[in-house]
Formats: structure tokens, C-alpha cells, sequence
């Protein structure tokens, strides 16, 4: 076997001993959790780029050809994805990873969602998730939890790897209830107690690290502000001295233009709510840490 034979036999050789399980995930978040969890045991992908409101993806083609050759898609669910994912998953035509069947795992409503509505919702309610509000993963404490979940899903369909997926979903869970600590403490230290949101995106970093969100951008979710809700808002920072606003950074920023002209003391910030949401944010564990610092003013 001349040279340039042999390390295409090798090359084939490892290409299948490593990266065995195709993955497709719905989000850059969980696309993060499996990818660390996984390690070199599977390739993943993620179908929404971290810079993109994930409620409103295009079911493009290339998706479902994506998702036609994986072997389990993972999403967040809670409806985060209930515009467009069941167009990917029928257009690709792949029976594994359908509902309800072993390649498909939805991570949402194992992990206790909040804000989950009692009595009946209407459209005059918004957008409203009849099963919670969806955006877990930012909240370091539950991705701990998906991570948990997502190895023992790889163990599940790769039982000869599951000891290798358990001892890296354990990791990543220990190391982010760690972490959590560091945070709280730092949060506790800036004496920030309240802060508004453009969209309910955020509630589960708030919720952890008690802050409370008097208010939100949206008047209600999914509709855009208007003027008249902008002024009830100047009117909640004025009287509960609401020193923060964090604004997604898919959002029109610009809103914040007239509640700072009213409100000058309040600080906005535009943040990243994703992985790959902005440069340098390639794991949870930075996401997290900027949004620690934007509370902190740094
Ligand atoms: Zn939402």
C-alpha cells in the first residue's frame, strides 16, 4: 500500500471509530450542550445560528437534508420551535427522528419550565407558550440538567460510549453549578436588583440569580412595543428606580433611544442571548459570563 493509500485507509478507519452519531440541533445553545457531551463521539450541528430570534427560523431545504441523515435531533420545545421545526422534520423524510421515536429527544419540558399559564390563554394574550416560557437554556442550573439528559439519550443509542457520555454530561453539570456560585456572588455585590427586557428571554438567568423584572419591553410577547407602553415603562423605572435594561441583541435597540431621553440614569445594554450570539461566545459558560458583566457595568 503506497503512502497517500494508507492515510486514506487510516483517515476512513477513524472517520468511523470517532464521530459515529450524527446530531442536529435546533438551537447554537443546544448544539453546545451536545457537542460537549458528545466530545469526538459525534458531529453536531445546529439548524439556528445564535444571532437569530430562534422563534423565527426559515424551514429551509437545507435543513431537511441535514436532518435526514441524523441519527437524533435535539430541541428545546415549550413551542420555541413550533413555526418550523415540524416542516424540517417531515420534509427530510427520515423516520428516526420523528416524534415520539428514539432519535428524537425534546429537551423543555423535562427541565420544569416557568411561567407556565394556569387558565385559558387567547390570542389578545400574545404569543403565549401554552406550555411555558421556552427559553431555559439561560439558566445555567437547567443546562446542567439538559446535559444530564443528553448523555443518557447518546448512551441510549450508543451503548458501547454511555460511561464516556455520562462522565462528560456529569462534568459540564458540576462544573456549571459551580460556576453558578461565582456568579450569584457576583451579582448579589452590584446591589442590582431589577431589570427589564426587550422580550421574555432572560427569565431564567433573572429567575436564578433573583432579579426581578418589573417590566418588559414587548407589551406583550411576540408584539413589539409601542409608544404607549414605552411611557407605562419610563413611568416603572422613574418610581422603582430601575437601574437596567438588557436588550437581546436581535431587537430593534433603538426603543431605548426614548426611555433614555425620559429616564437618563437607567443603563442599556444590547446582549447576546446565545451561543454564537456574539464573537468570542462559543460555550454557555461565556454566554453567562457576559451577561454577569453587563450587570455589573463592566
Ligand atoms: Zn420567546
Amino acid at each position: 500500500m503506497n503512502s497517500l493509500k494508507y492515510c486514506l485507509f487510516i483517515t476512513l478507519l477513524s472517520g468511523s471509530a470517532s464521530a459515529s452519531l450524527n446530531i442536529v440541533t435546533t438551537t447554537t445553545d443546544l448544539r453546545a450542550i451536545a457537542a460537549e457531551v458528545a466530545g469526538s463521539l459525534a458531529s453536531v450541528e445546529s439548524i439556528a445560528k445564535g444571532t437569530q430570534d430562534p422563534h423565527f427560523i426559515e424551514a429551509k431545504p437545507s435543513f431537511m437534508v441535514k436532518a435526514s441523515k441524523a441519527d437524533l435531533i435535539i430541541s428545546n420545545g415549550l413551542e420555541l420551535e413550533v413555526g418550523w421545526l415540524p416542516s424540517i422534520l417531515s420534509g427530510s423524510r427520515n423516520p428516526k427522528i420523528k416524534a415520539g421515536e428514539k432519535g428524537n429527544l425534546e429537551i423543555g419540558p423535562a427541565i420544569d419550565p416557568l411561567e407556565v399559564p394556569t387558565g385559558k390563554i387567547s390570542r389578545a394574550d400574545g404569543d403565549v407558550h401554552p406550555d411555558g416560557n421556552p427559553h431555559f437554556t439561560l439558566d445555567p442550573i437547567r443546562v446542567g440538567k439538559a446535559a444530564l439528559l443528553i448523555g443518557k439519550k447518546l448512551g441510549e443509542l450508543d451503548p458501547p460510549n454511555a460511561a464516556t457520555y455520562a462522565k462528560n454530561a456529569d462534568a459540564l453539570n458540576a462544573r456549571l453549578t459551580e460556576k453558578t456560585k461565582a456568579w450569584m456572588a457576583r451579582i448579589a455585590k452590584t446591589g442590582v436588583k431589577k431589570v427589564i427586557t426587550y422580550h421574555k428571554t432572560l427569565t431564567y438567568f433573572l429567575t436564578r440569580f433573583s432579579l426581578e423584572t418589573p417590566a418588559i419591553l414587548e407589551p406583550k410577547p411576540g408584539i413589539p412595543p409601542t409608544s404607549g407602553h414605552i411611557i407605562e415603562v419610563i413611568g416603572l423605572i422613574k418610581t422603582q428606580k430601575i437601574p437596567l435594561i438588557l436588550v437581546e441583541n436581535y431587537f430593534d435597540p433603538t426603543v431605548t433611544t426614548k426611555i433614555k431621553q425620559e429616564a437618563p440614569l437607567v443603563r442599556t445594554v444590547t446582549v447576546p442571548v446565545a451561543v454564537d450570539g456574539a464573537p468570542g461566545i462559543t460555550k454557555l459558560d461565556d454566554l453567562y459570563e457576559t451577561l454577569v458583566k453587563s450587570i455589573e457595568g463592566k
